[in-house]
């Protein structure tokens, strides 16, 4: 199906004050196609269906005064209504939301209606009229749960976009406890609220902000942090590098071919095309290499610990041939059926990246074969890329469509050039749009 071509707008400001073209009497954005009297450079897109509207900031060398200013569009009746549409989206909201915990838990309720509906969530939401972050985090949870809250400081402030909205959003993040332990949940908005491991809480709710709250608080309670239990293979002694983007790895299907009754044996071990060029291409452009593999051979005892050190040892010999360094391999040993914090779709091991090596969702990528790849990334907040042929990809297609990855591959390779044409693209485009639940941008099928 081709695509719609969109028409564009250009929408230059500054101190306050737009640029705007007049035609027959009224004033609008000057066309994508038409030129500018002054230079310009990017700063970010609005995407809104038909119209994008490209904005950008000006370069003078004075105060433009003889233009628009902003607030007055939305009296005046000679500006057309894109401008003020425009205008209005730049205004960004704000919410306010807490992480209650209790020892290595946190509070999560489930939400009736709104964005979050049949998710669980953090307490809060967005903020009143005039009212500040604290009081809107104290005000939300006591409607929410019935109970009086106290905030311990301030986790984190987070920028996201929200899937099929073209305006941002600001989230504050509280951390705190509970005053009395009863709770009255607010009937129309919550149906239930528990306690959860930071683990667990990521793969049950798809609010960014929480995502991103959740990952600060585990990095800053020591009780969560020494709860969280997982495997490596030991390679990252002291290797802490706080925000350098990091590729999460699966391992099977991704760099080395999957087969029948599992990679048993060191021989058994074989690299995908473009695997290795993959890997290289990410750490020649300074990214970080983390691989996270589930393995259910080891959970069905068929290869022992020392032997999956075996093959990983031999897996790291081949690639450090070819220069490639892996700053850690974590791996879930348990059974399938285990409820433990590190078997994806938990993302424990990413959790463990986070505390072990200083990885942050925000600057991080998942690429993996599997929709439980995909739904790991999906739960630790980071963005996220589907490798794998396309029958393959047919076959699962159902099961991943609403995790919406945002880049899919038919190789490592492709999905190193995706990731990393993305990356380079936003240091334009400024903020991560979140694409939760958006289908919009994938390109799955
Ligand atoms: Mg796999």
């Amino acid at each position: 199906m081709a695509k719609k071509r969109s028409r564009g707008h250009v929408f230059v400001e500054t101190d306050g004050q737009v640029f705007l073209v007049r035609e027959r009497g009224k004033y609008r954005f000057p066309r994508a196609d038409e030129g500018l009297p002054f230079r310009t450079d990017p700063n970010g897109i609005m995407d809104f269906g038909e119209d994008r509207v490209l904005k950008r900031t000006p370069r003078l060398d004075h105060h433009p005064e003889e233009w628009i200013g902003r607030d007055s569009v939305f009296e005046r009746t000679d500006i057309d209504p894109l401008v003020k549409r425009a205008i209005y989206t730049t205004m960004i909201r704000c919410v306010s939301e807490v992480i209650l915990s209790k020892g290595p838990r946190v509070l999560m309720v489930k939400a009736v209606r709104g964005f979050s509906k049949g998710y669980w969530n953090i307490p809060g939401g967005f903020m009143d009229y005039g009212e500040g972050p604290e009081a809107g985090a104290k005000r939300e949870a006591m409607e929410e749960i019935g109970t009086e809250v106290a905030l311990d400081g301030l986790l984190n402030v987070y920028v996201s976009g929200f899937p099929g909205k073209p305006a941002y959003t600001l989230g504050f993040v509280y951390k705190g406890h509970l005053k009395s332990d009863r709770l009255r949940l607010k009937a129309d908005e919550i149906e239930d609220a528990a306690w959860f491991t930071v683990d667990k809480g990521l793969t049950l709710t798809r609010n960014p902000f929480a995502k991103w709250g959740l990952v600060d608080f585990f990095l800053q309670s020591p009780e969560s942090r020494r709860a969280l239990r997982v495997k490596r293979h030991g390679l990252s002694e002291g290797a802490k590098g706080i925000d350098q983007p990091t590729v999460f790895l699966d391992r099977d299907g991704v760099i080395n071919r999957g087969r029948p009754g599992y990679v048993r044996t060191p021989d058994h071990f074989e690299f995908l095309p473009g695997a290795i060029a993959g890997m290289r291409l990410f750490q020649e452009h300074g990214w970080r290499l983390v691989i996270v593999t589930n393995q259910d051979a080891s959970g069905w005892k068929l290869v022992p610990e020392r032997q999956l050190t075996r093959i990983h040892d031999r897996m790291l010999a081949s690639l450090g041939k070819n220069d490639i360094r892996i700053s850690e391999i974590y791996h879930c040993p348990h059974h399938v059926l285990s409820d433990c914090a590190c078997r994806k779709p938990r993302p424990g091991m990413l959790l463990a990246a986070a505390r072990d090596l200083g990885v942050r969702p925000r600057t991080a990528w998942m690429v993996g074969d599997k929709p439980i790849d995909v739904q790991t990334g999906r739960a630790f907040g980071c963005r996220v890329a589907w490798v794998g042929p396309k029958a393959w990809r047919r076959r699962f297609a159902a099961e991943v469509r609403p995790w919406s990855p945002d880049v899919v591959a038919d190789s490592l390779f492709a999905a190193a050039s995706a990731i990393i044409r993305d990356s380079d693209e936003r240091v334009v485009e400024r903020f991560p749009r979140t694409r939760t639940t958006s289908a919009a941008n994938s390109k799955s099928g």
